[in-house]
């Protein structure tokens, strides 16, 4: 099989190759961010890679992205360290007023702003985003923001965030998605003036934060299209960010395939190689498949995608057969391992670790299943 953007996959496995498995474990285990490799991403300008060209950018399309992300995993690094910015951008491109893209879009491709941080969980509301309560109340030329964020990944290393925030009471809107609305945060002066930041331990290596707002002014000038449309341009985005973290459990399926052939060839036990008993063969064969299928149905979302369709079906079905074949694979390779599996030294059990978030962030898949359910099945809604 041919893969789409062979040379950009190559480039990308290069520079990976500068952060091997020692750089991450590293990271890992002191919980740091991996600051130089988002550097190095950033400057070879794959973080650009949807930015227009005359933003700067490279102005690929989804499946450009798709493949950075996919090379990232498969070489064993975690693009959930930056990720973000790829599709986070698209809310300022399709819905920012030409001056705040003249003003943003240049230096985000550029790398001197960093925006990396997508507040829009709470801890009261979760799923049910509508039922967020972070409130932005219009005071003369800027908003007021109170309130608090969970799961904010990134903030910590991010200059911008886009808030998801309440600018009208629930009960008042003509739909039940009016009165939210997006604006831009510049978070780096708003720390200790409104804004404080507070890291979350995690399973794994994430850089998640809970933030809390406490009378932040955000001028209205930073408020992303029209206010109390909010929820209909973070949903637009959804797509984009369901099919790139599709493509990154591919790649991570495809690191842990690969580590466990490898492994099962060479392992011998009982005078023979492990991968010669069925036993071992199968569930990484069934995990291949799984893979091989799960690739196909990212692939068929990012055409509709680039088609300009509506891509809502496959992008939800195309995350959650890939996060689960990246942990099907994942599986098999520990597994496969024996107690080797579980050694740090492997990383299999780091890759483990991160590609479980994928069944839940951005969107778990009970929800992906409801989805589903009602939008393409035709069955009552659920919740
Ligand atoms: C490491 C990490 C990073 C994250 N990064 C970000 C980020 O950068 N920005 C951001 O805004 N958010 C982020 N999130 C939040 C993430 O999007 C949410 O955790 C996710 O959407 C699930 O919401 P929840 O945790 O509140 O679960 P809940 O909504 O409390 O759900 C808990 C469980 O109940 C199930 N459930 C809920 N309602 C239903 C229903 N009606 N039918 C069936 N099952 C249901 C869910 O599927 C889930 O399994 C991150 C989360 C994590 C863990």
């Amino acid at each position: 099989m041919t893969e789409p953007y062979a040379a950009i996959r190559e480039e990308v496995a290069k520079l990976c190759q500068q952060f091997p498995g020692e750089y991450w474990r590293a990271k890992d285990h002191a919980r740091e961010y991996p600051g130089e490799f988002v550097a190095a991403l950033t400057q070879a300008g794959y973080l650009a890679a949807l930015i227009p060209e005359n933003y700067g950018g490279a102005g690929l399309p989804l499946s450009g992205a798709a493949a950075i992300l996919e090379e990232i995993q498969r070489q064993g690094g975690n693009g959930g360290a930056c990720h973000a910015q790829m599709y986070i951008m698209g809310t300022l491109l399709r819905h920012g007023s030409d001056a705040q893209k003249a003003q943003y879009l240049p230096r985000i491709a550029s790398g001197e702003l960093r925006l990396q941080a997508f507040g829009v969980t709470e801890p009261g509301s979760g799923t049910d985003t509508l039922a967020l309560k972070t409130t932005a109340t219009r005071n003369g030329d800027d908003y007021i923001v109170n309130g608090q964020k969970i799961w904010t990944s990134r903030a910590e290393h991010s200059d911008l965030m886009l808030l998801l925030a309440r600018t009208a009471p629930r009960e008042t809107g003509a739909k039940r998605t009016d009165g939210l609305s997006v604006l831009l945060v510049d978070m780096r002066d708003a720390v200790d003036h409104g804004l404080t930041i507070r890291p979350i331990d995690t399973m794994m290596n994430h850089a998640t934060t809970e933030v809390f707002f406490d009378n932040l002014r955000v001028p209205a000038a930073n408020l992303i299209g029209t206010e109390g449309q909010g929820f209909r341009y973070i949903l637009s985005g959804m797509n984009a960010e369901r099919i790139l973290i599709g493509a990154e459990c591919i790649g991570d399926a495809k690191w842990f395939i690969d580590k466990a052939t490898t492994y099962a060839r060479e392992r011998q036990v009982f005078g023979r190689p492990i991968g010669q008993n069925q036993g071992v063969q199968f569930p990484i064969a069934r995990a291949y498949a799984q893979m091989r299928a799960a690739e196909l149905m990212v692939h068929d979302a990012i055409a509709k995608y680039e088609a300009g369709e509506n891509a809502g079906a496959e992008a939800n079905m195309a995350k959650m057969l890939a996060a689960e074949a990246s942990w099907a694979a994942g599986e098999a390779c520990i597994q496969t391992h024996g107690g080797f599996g579980f050694a740090a030294e492997y990383d299999i059990e780091r890759k483990f670790r991160e590609t479980r978030l994928y069944q839940v962030a951005p969107i778990s898949t009970n929800l992906i299943l409801s989805y589903l359910a009602e939008h393409v099945l035709g069955l009552p809604r659920s919740y």
